[in-house]
């Protein structure tokens, strides 16, 4: 390290002394003690950068352990999903089983109608009959009474008593009470008769009103036992409902758990990106200053070559009007060659200081899709997503190119910018970084140097993008993961 420091000090300061360049893309100091805070200040530039190593490491870590959190998490709601299924599916046959006896007792209740139905048939059947034996009765005692009246006339005027006592002797009487008892006796049998056959009737009625009565009772148990099956069965279905509840609040606490833990790896994921850009940084940004350095010595050269042939090309001159003076003696133009050499060295300044722009348009076109916005909100969230960059979009195969020389500091595959090249410039003691994103493919490696305006790859639509397009980035200094050195390129670019 401290050798290099050294090395790097002998060049600066041997490229103080002598001409100033017609470019800017290169190292500009004026005395060694500028040189000197350059080195400090890169130094400190290494050890700022070394520090957010160091936090991305226990950023890196902390994440890690949220993993495993989050993993636990998982655990520990697929424990409770399992308890949860288990209870639905024993809930489920409860269920099931309620439905059996519900649908049994429901035929019960069927029969038990069906044989009240046939009770009441029955009744109705029973009450004929009596309203029938009733009629037969009643008919049989007019008979009777118009036999009696019958007996009566035949008899005279006289009384059923009085033909029994009107007798003219004792046979007479024996005669005529016999066939009176002969007819009562008969309907006295037929009365008697049907006296006991309504009687039977009437018991048989009662006993099958109170048939009915109790299957009327068992109708009734069985309506209330199958509510109560009802109303079992509803408490059931309110459990499984609250059960199927639990389980969707645990399947969308799964899904956040899995939705988190890919945030987290991509997060993660992020961080060694971060790392290994970060990793690479310190080298690149010390290459990039050699790569000026050396660009500041091709030029010195070619300009200490072309002095050294000006002054031949003078002394040449001088001669060659030394010999045309000794030959005749006349005017010369030494003044009038002496200004025009001055004229042209002052032209060179004023195109090397147009304006600063020291970078080139990084694609074929110009069309600007969507601009830098530090303040820019996402259209959904509303969060602040600041746009840190440049979207340059235009279809077909479009060139992208090295906006100014450099070095890559890293050329990979992230899943945010897809295929990404980042190259480092010194560029008149100033480091810059530049980002060109969404390649569809680069054709650049870390640690290889590149010339401004050279191809390093070509537009596409890789990682988080939705269309072919560039997005290009310019930070003032080194790069970091939260890009916060990024500013608008435009002012920047010619
Ligand atoms: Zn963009």
């Amino acid at each position: 390290m401290q050798m290099k420091k050294l090395l790097n000090f002998t060049l600066i300061s041997a490229l103080t002394i002598g001409l100033i360049a017609p470019s800017t893309n290169y190292v500009k100091a004026d005395d060694i003690d500028d040189v000197k805070k350059e080195l400090n200040e890169l130094e400190d530039k290494k050890s700022s950068v070394k520090e957010k190593q160091g936090n991305i490491s226990s950023d890196k870590e902390n994440t890690e352990e949220k993993i495993d959190e989050n993993l636990e998490n998982q655990d520990k709601v697929s424990g409770e999903m399992e308890q949860i299924d288990a209870e639905l599916s024993d809930t489920q046959e409860k269920i099931a089983a309620k439905e059996t006896q519900i649908s049994t007792t429901s035929q019960e209740i069927e029969q038990t109608t069906s044989e009240i139905e046939k009770t009441e048939a029955e009744i109705t059947q029973l009450k004929k009959d009596i309203e029938e034996l009733k009629e037969r009765i009643a008919k049989r005692e007019e008979l009777l009474k118009n036999r009696l009246v019958a007996l009566q006339e035949n008899g005279g005027d006289i009384s059923y008593l009085e033909v029994l006592m009107g007798a003219q002797n004792f046979g007479d009487f024996i005669n005529r009470a016999t066939a009176v008892n002969k007819i009562m006796d008969q309907d006295k049998d037929i009365m008697e008769t049907h006296q006991a056959e309504k009687q039977e009737l009437e018991e048989k009625q009662k006993q099958v009103e109170e048939k009915k009565k109790q299957l009327e009772e068992k109708q009734a148990e069985l309506e209330s036992k199958k509510q109560a099956l009802e109303q079992q069965k509803q408490e059931l279905e309110s459990l499984k409902a609250s059960l199927d509840q639990k389980m969707n609040e645990k399947e969308q606490m799964m899904e956040n758990l899995e939705s988190e833990k890919e945030e987290l790896e991509e997060y993660k994921m992020s961080l060694s990106e971060e790392q290994a850009i970060l990793s690479k940084q310190e080298a690149t940004i010390q290459k990039a200053m050699e790569q000026a350095q050396q660009e500041q010595q091709r030029l010195e050269q070619l300009a200490e070559e072309k002095a050294r042939e000006e002054a031949e090309r003078k002394r040449k001159e001088q001669e060659a009007a030394k010999k045309k003076a000794s030959a005749s003696s006349s005017s010369s133009n030494n003044s009038s060659a002496s200004s025009s050499n001055s004229s042209s060295s002052s032209s060179q300044a004023s195109a090397s200081s147009n304006s600063g722009r020291n970078f080139i348009w990084p694609a074929g076109t110009r069309n600007v899709t969507s601009s830098f916005n530090p303040n820019r909100r996402h259209p959904i969230t509303g969060d602040i997503r600041p746009h840190t960059g440049i979207d340059i979009a235009q279809a077909g195969t479009i060139p992208i190119y090295a906006s100014a020389s450099g070095v890559v500091l890293n050329a990979s595959y992230s899943s945010s910018y897809g295929n990404a090249v980042y190259l480092t410039h010194y560029i008149d003691g100033q480091l810059y970084t530049t980002v060109y994103a969404h390649l569809r493919s680069f054709n650049v490696s870390p640690g290889q140097t590149v010339k401004q305006g050279q191809q390093i790859g070509i537009m596409g639509n890789t990682g988080g993008s939705t269309g072919q397009h560039l997005h290009f980035e310019l930070h003032i200094g080194s790069w970091n993961g939260s890009r916060s050195n990024s500013v608008d390129p435009y002012p920047y670019i010619r």
